[in-house]
């Protein structure tokens, strides 16, 4: 059966590249690293480039440039958009431009990479393949006044691969010769971009798919902790699109977001300041109101439904509703005020707010 692909509107550059560092770094790198012995010198670059191109794309395309999440400086603005050009996702505006579209019509088919075309064309899809027209860059004015910015998108190709393959295989040259250049080409060149750039891939696939939405279920996407661990932290994807201007994504003490403290740290030495984070208040009211919406649609279910179900447990859960929607009524007030909650009524309504949705988890159809 012949595949259906439209090769009229196949971007050959971006299939042809991607398709060459999947080989070599599915292929190449193993075999190399079967054949040789990796010098501690080449794992430590690997690790570098791996932590400098990821966390530029997620602290420096992504919260800085694309989402004005915090300022930073200069030195920082430069190694984020030279380490960024390195993941070869394309220059910070072409990037940002397709990202704050995605969040604008997040799920919509003006969204590059709506998931709702499939999981393979969100992951990589909409890479290989043109857009006709192609949208115009103008969402991104604010970043065209950045000079650092524009030098980066004049000089991206030249950038990538001169510091993202050239350098590593130079380095690997005056370590040990020819051989270790080829090692420092094929695992710290194409497999760190293979690598990187598929951990950014998942976020816009895996992330709109798999996980839980606590902040809303408005739209797709979701949060997950397995891929906050492959991605910097970016993988509380439901809240992100909740709050994109927060500068966290792992809001919560305990998540997994080594950007967020990156972020955090560069205040500390003086390199990043104004970092914006989402009020305590605004943050419950997203979770009570997304609590709300789940109790009243599967509520209004197991009624359509015309299940039996268990009047105690229904009653429990009426009343924990009403409840909840008081509070929600009365924080919300509060909040359009720009006053705080205190943290007892924050830990209490969290509190409360779990309890509705674990007696609602209890509420099944009786069986006939
Ligand atoms: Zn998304
Ligand atoms: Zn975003």
């Amino acid at each position: 059966m012949a595949l259906n692909i439209p090769f009229h509107r196949v971007n050959w550059v971006n299939t042809v590249f991607l398709l060459i560092i999947s080989l070599l770094a599915v292929v190449g790198a193993p075999i190399y690293l079967i054949a040789h012995d990796l010098s501690w010198q080449l794992w430590a670059m690997f690790s570098f480039y791996v932590i400098a191109t990821g966390m530029s794309i997620t602290l420096g395309y992504h919260r800085l440039f694309s989402h004005l999440s915090f300022k930073a400086k200069w030195p920082v603005r430069l190694f984020t958009l030279v380490f960024g050009s390195c993941a070869f996702e394309n220059s910070v505006l072409n990037w940002a431009s397709d990202h704050r579209r995605h969040h604008k019509h997040v799920d919509d088919d003006d969204d590059p990479y709506n998931i709702h075309n499939g999981f393979l064309w969100a992951h990589m899809g909409w890479i290989l393949f043109k857009v006709n027209p192609e949208p115009p860059l103008d969402n991104v004015a604010d970043l065209r006044k950045d000079k650092l910015v524009m030098w980066q998108h004049k000089f991206d190709k030249v950038i990538a691969g001169v510091v993202g393959l050239l350098l590593p295989a130079v380095v690997g040259f005056f370590l040990g010769g020819w051989t270790m250049a080829l090692g420092g080409f094929l695992v710290v060149g194409a497999l760190r971009v293979f690598v990187v750039q598929q951990s950014t891939f998942f976020i816009n696939s895996l992330c709109h798919c798999v996980g839980k939405r606590p902040y809303s279920s408005r739209c797709s996407a979701r949060d997950s902790f397995l891929m906050s661990l492959f991605t910097f932290g970016e993988g509380y994807h439901n809240y992100h699109h909740e709050f994109q201007h927060d500068y966290r994504n792992g809001v919560k003490p305990w998540n997994f977001d080594p950007t967020k403290w990156a972020i955090w740290t560069l205040t500390k030495l003086g390199l990043a300041s104004n970092l914006r984070r989402v009020s305590q208040t605004r943050i419950l009211l997203a979770e009570m109101a997304e609590a709300r919406r789940h109790t009243e649609n599967k509520l209004a279910s197991l009624e359509a439904s015309g299940a039996k179900i268990c009047e105690t447990t229904l009653k429990t859960v009426k009343e924990m509703q009403e409840k909840l929607t008081t509070a929600y009524h009365e924080l919300e007030a509060q909040a359009a005020q720009r006053a705080e909650a205190s943290r007892e009524t924050i830990v209490r309504w969290r509190a409360e707010t779990q309890n509705l949705l674990d007696r609602l988890s209890q509420l099944r159809p009786l069986p006939v």
